[in-house]
């Protein structure tokens, strides 16, 4: 037994490197969530190849395209700037209908109702790559195995396990706001809203089922695919992959990872994240490409959106590391 897989008895003696306490014991989640869950991630896939297969020797229509990429922008924004930045961490105050607009854009995109996801990222920063986080890639360890199966678990493999985080004590604050009730009911319905769009435009645009079925393939699974891997790909490849100029709390190892960020709306610079959890922006420095940022700052000109959270100059050079380089798998300790 090397030293990196030495067990850890207590939380409070978590050391950077061991397999989280109990990470082997943790209870599968119920049938029926398996089964739910297996089908939202897989439907996606079986979609693509169906695409692939229809498409195939006919190009792509244009059509499908578009309204993907539209679809792309306002769930994926909804995740992003409402979900995120305004829901979870406070990065700014917006109108009531802009906040409730957000949230429906967001439920949008599968990834569970707005306040349980709320609650599930709030846990996440409350014990970042400890003990505790609900899909930290450290969970089995440093050793090569236990990081191949940490970033399995990060990625998807937490949404199988049962671990219920309350919403009670990690979100009451939505809990407490009806609107907010109302959309994370309305979820289910939201999804379906998501996938019915496409097809009816497809086929409104195009003038035939046919139009409307490659649509809903294309703009409906594939898009929400995409954005889910996407989302995925932060909680797993940007705590594991990437530079670290930012100091974060002790065992915290987010990282800021560049080939992300447009497609993530400026959501892979997750080390400046992780350094300043409530600043509306993420990419802290000038070149750093940061969309969900940039949309919020039009809506504080609209006046849509006040109080904003903007980075703090001085506060950003206090937190930049000396000589930091990509470290993302080295122990932190500050
Ligand atoms: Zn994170
Ligand atoms: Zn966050």
């Amino acid at each position: 037994m090397t030293i990196s897989e030495r067990p850890v008895k207590r939380r409070e003696d978590y050391d950077g490197l061991a397999p989280f306490p109990g990470a082997e014991e943790q209870a599968p989640a119920g049938g029926a969530q398996i089964w739910l869950t297996a089908a939202i991630v897989v439907a996606p896939f079986v979609a693509l190849g169906a695409g692939i297969w229809l498409a195939w020797g006919r190009g792509v229509v244009l059509t499908d395209l578009l309204l993907a990429v539209g679809l792309y922008v306002v769930t994926g924004l909804g995740v992003t700037v409402g979900f995120h930045r305004l829901l979870t961490h406070g990065s700014f105050t917006a109108r009531p209908w802009l906040r409730a607009a957000l949230a429906v854009a967001g439920s949008m995109s599968f990834q569970g109702n707005v306040i349980d996801w709320v609650a599930v990222h709030r846990r996440h920063h409350a014990f970042t790559d400890r003990p505790g986080d609900p899909h930290s890639p450290y969970r089995y360890g440093t050793g090569l195995v236990g990081q191949l199966r940490g970033l399995l678990h990060a990625h998807l493999g937490w949404m199988f396990t049962d671990a219920p985080t309350p919403a009670a004590r990690y979100a009451p604050d939505l809990l407490a706001d009806p609107a907010m009730r109302k959309i994370a009911r309305a979820f289910p319905v939201l999804c379906a809203v998501s996938l019915v769009l496409p097809f009816l435009a497809g086929w409104a645009i195009s003038g035939g089922l046919y139009g409307g079925l490659t649509a809903f393939l294309w703009a409906g699974l594939v898009r929400v695919a995409l954005l889910q891997h996407v989302t995925w790909s932060v909680n797993s490849l940007c705590h594991v992959v990437g530079s670290r100029p930012f100091a974060t709390r002790r065992h915290d190892r987010s990282t800021n990872l560049w080939p992300l960020a447009v497609l993530s709306f400026g959501e892979s610079w997750h080390n400046g994240h992780h350094s300043e959890p409530t600043c509306a922006v993420h990419g802290l420095d000038p070149h750093q490409i940061d969309p969900a940022a940039g949309l919020i700052r039009i809506f504080e000109r609209l006046g849509w959106a006040t109080d904003v959270r903007w980075p703090d100059r001085d506060r950003v050079e206090h937190r930049r590391r000396a000589g930091a380089h990509d470290e993302a798998t080295a122990p932190t300790g500050h």
